[in-house]
């Protein structure tokens, strides 16, 4: 199981409302990881890698229910988020 043997704080919500867990093993030993991460890592039974993503499908990344989370390459999940982006600015300019 993935944080095997860590005692998990949280989850708690910072300014933007991001929620996130603290794992401690040790006073040496603690990480945090965003709460959607681990939530998945829990469900899907290993860690996350560094090229995994979770993307929030309803657009609201304070929503960490499970349901509302997709496991996706962190690569393909930029390009999809940039692509919002430009698409919601050039919306902008076409209501001018
Ligand atoms: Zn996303």
């Amino acid at each position: 199981m993935p944080y095997e043997g860590y005692r998990v704080y949280g989850p708690y919500a910072r300014k933007n409302g991001r929620k996130f867990v603290t794992l401690y093993r040790s006073e040496k030993d603690r990480l945090t990881v965003s709460y959607s991460r681990y939530v998945v890592a829990k469900d899907i039974g290993r860690e996350l890698g560094q090229h995994e993503d979770v993307h929030h499908i309803n657009d609201d990344f304070t929503d960490d229910r499970l349901e509302n989370l997709q496991l996706v390459l962190a690569v393909t999940h930029d390009i999809y988020h940039a692509k919002l982006k430009a698409m919601a600015q050039r919306s902008v300019k076409e209501q001018r």
